[in-house]
């Protein structure tokens, strides 16, 4: 499925748009990054020492002592930001002829060690893909890259009179990150499962390449809550909505759980 939405271009940093982080001094780059620098090129965003490979260490979360002891190797080999689906392709690809494991990381807002290696390995840190490609609002679709986060997209679609249909409670985490763990967000009383508000995702394996997966695929569900485990989400086309005319927050009390879902109901209904 190739997405067709030249509607509107919104974009959030570019390719190049800071220095690459690269070793000040003559220290010679780990063989592992040297190959990922070869096969991204000299401007690519490669960390393979120091304080900020260790950030990567761990999540939101500290990692129990005890859990740590049982993972053999919580601490990256390397990190790559990549900026381009192209880039992440070659990292898979790499890694995967190397024989060496493969770690997705959003924003790392999940507290449990799902970014977090246990084995060394490759960090793909997918922050730094953060571009919204378009919001088209005749078929009321957003079209965005997976490090971008549910806030920013949120003001962004605001400015163009639309709104999210739903987001997960972190509001800073990212969008591929969420499709990867989740899940039910706010309004999901209403928009149902973050796959029933997604249209087609970009994936990355390193047997297929680059592909999109639709709605309509058998296995698009299975893209939801597998934490990368099908392939590295690089795009994501939201279904998104039309802001409601008002909205009122209001307290309601029940005595039984199940008259609260009763209610619930009925409101939907209306
Ligand atoms: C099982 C589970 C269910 C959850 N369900 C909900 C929910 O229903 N509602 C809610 O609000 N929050 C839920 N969360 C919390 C959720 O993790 C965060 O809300 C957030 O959306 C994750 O985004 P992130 O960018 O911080 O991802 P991270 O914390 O960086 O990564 C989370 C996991 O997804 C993988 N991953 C990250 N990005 C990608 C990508 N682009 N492609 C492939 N894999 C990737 C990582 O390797 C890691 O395993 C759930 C968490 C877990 C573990």
């Amino acid at each position: 499925m190739r997405a067709r939405m030249a509607v509107r271009t919104v974009e959030i940093g570019s390719p190049g748009w800071a220095a690459p982080m690269m070793p000040s001094d003559a220290e010679p780059e780990l063989p592992l990054a040297k190959e990922l620098r070869r096969v991204l090129g000299p401007r690519a965003r490669i960390i393979w020492r120091g304080a900020e490979l260790d950030l990567y260490a761990r999540d939101q979360a500290d990692i129990p002592e005890s859990l740590r002891r049982m993972l053999i190797r919580t601490t990256p080999d390397v990190v790559v930001q990549p900026e381009t689906v192209e880039d992440v392709a070659n990292v898979v690809t790499a890694a995967y002829d190397l024989g060496i494991p493969v770690i997705p990381r959003g924003a790392a807002s999940f507290p449990l060690g799902g970014a977090v290696p246990t084995m060394g390995g490759v960090v793909i840190d997918l922050s730094a893909m953060r571009r919204i490609h378009a919001i088209d609002k005749e078929r009321i679709l957003a079209d965005v890259e997976a490090g971008v986060r549910w806030s920013t997209l949120q003001e962004v679609l605001r400015g163009d009179g639309l709104t999210l249909r739903t987001y997960p409670s972190s509001w800073f985490s990212t969008v591929g990150g969420w499709v990867a763990t989740g899940g039910y967000g706010i309004n999901s009383l209403k928009f149902g499962h973050l796959s029933k508000n997604v249209k087609a995702l970009q994936v990355v394996t390193p047997t297929e390449g680059v592909w999109w997966v639709d709605e309509g695929h058998k296995d698009f569900p299975l893209y939801f809550g597998t934490e990368g485990q099908l392939g590295l989400v690089t795009r994501v086309v939201l279904k998104i909505r039309l802001p409601p005319k008002s909205s009122e927050p209001r307290l309601l009390q029940f005595t039984e759980a199940q008259e609260a879902f009763d209610f619930a109901k009925d409101l939907l209904a209306v």
